[in-house]
């Protein structure tokens, strides 16, 4: 992959890192907001409830923000777009889709049929 590339990539990745940290402090904001104008203080219970809730939508966001951060170390280290895998190049319509991906779509379906495997059979 070539400079010019890598910034094109570095760039969706940034954006996308800004969207979720913009999200972040939205989820946060909302969730305070809810505790100060619907729960007072002797609702420990609710305001449990709710600081709960956010930490879990921050959680999920966080393991998003962590694997663009993930990309972007790769990208450091020369070895973003190559699959982790199998170390092929992941096609770059793939990664403009999706600028974390660590599988080329092969290696990703074999992962993620590994994954359905030990779940066990659904339904
Ligand atoms: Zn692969």
């Amino acid at each position: 992959m070539n400079l010019k590339k890598r910034q094109h990539f570095k760039k969706l990745l940034l954006a996308e890192l800004r969207r979720h940290a913009q999200h972040i402090d939205d989820e946060q904001a909302r969730a305070l907001d809810i505790t100060n104008d619907d729960v007072k203080d002797s609702d420990q219970a609710l305001h449990d409830v709710i600081q709960g809730l956010a930490l879990k939508l921050s959680d999920n966001e966080s393991k998003m923000v962590a694997d663009i951060d993930q990309a972007l170390m790769r990208m450091e280290e020369g070895s973003y777009g190559k699959c982790v895998r199998c170390g092929r190049e992941i096609d770059e319509r793939r990664l403009e889709a999706l600028p974390t991906a660590r599988y080329d779509a092969a290696c990703q379906a074999e992962v993620e049929a590994a994954k359905g495997q030990r779940a066990g059979p659904s339904l």
